[in-house]
């Protein structure tokens, strides 16, 4: 299953991602992820990056697309992976399809979750994530247990610098004028599958998985 998540910043894409991997045995590609890691190594890319990162805008294609091209040539991408903040745009979008026909395996599904606009801003300031493991907690709605430890491995939780309010809006602005229109791309291929991401975590990934399983 080669499987795109679409959803705006803070509708639970990573956190369906995570559960997807366990239940469907294939990779996360979290381009997010692979751009903060570079960030937080301090290699070139992370520097040129982290500016743009911090100011909620989109890291340039060419970078991303070289990110991504190298990754799904991976062994563990054989059997499929789940793409989870990328594509962020059409020239993306029309980038990986092209990509994608040279290795004779085009994307299997689009799944859209969708999530009220000021449900975000309170999933997003709320966001914590450990430093340690990345588990990802909420302060508002899946707290930790104990306040700024994670309960998985005991590391210390901290708020990803673009989970700043400013930042947010921003991103969210990213979101509608360049990403949301993805969703039609995806509709007009025949592929996506849109699903309300109301409800608790497990809610959610049940209809992600009926959806992806065509119940
Ligand atoms: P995310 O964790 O997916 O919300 O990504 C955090 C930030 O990384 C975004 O606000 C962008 O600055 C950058 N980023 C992640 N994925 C992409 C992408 N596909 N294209 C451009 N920038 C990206």
């Amino acid at each position: 299953m080669r499987l795109v998540l679409l959803g705006a910043p803070g509708a639970g894409k990573g956190t369906q991602a995570k559960k997807l991997i366990e239940k469907y045995s294939i990779p996360q590609i979290s381009t997010g992820d692979i751009l903060r890691k570079a960030v937080a190594d301090g290699t070139p890319l992370g520097k040129e990056a982290k500016a743009v990162m911090d100011r909620g805008e989109l890291v340039p294609d060419s970078i991303v697309l070289g990110l991504v091209r190298e990754r799904l040539k991976r062994d563990d991408c054989r059997n499929g992976y789940i793409l989870d903040g990328f594509p962020r745009n059409t020239a993306q979008a029309e980038a990986l399809d092209k990509m994608l026909s040279t290795m004779a395996a085009a994307l299997t599904v689009a799944v859209s979750i969708d999530v009220d606009k000021n449900d975000l801003m309170k999933r997003m300031t709320g966001r914590r994530t450990c430093k340690s493991c990345q588990q990802v907690y909420n302060i508002y709605f899946s707290p930790p247990k104990k306040e700024g430890v994670c309960d998985k491995c005991g590391g210390a939780l901290f708020q990803r610098d673009d989970d700043k309010e400013e930042t947010i809006r921003k991103r969210l602005d990213v979101y509608e004028a360049q990403t949301a229109p993805l969703i039609d791309y995806y509709r007009r291929k025949g592929i996506l599958k849109s699903i309300p991401g109301t409800g608790s975590i497990e809610e959610i990934f049940k209809k992600v998985c009926n959806a992806l399983e065509g119940k």
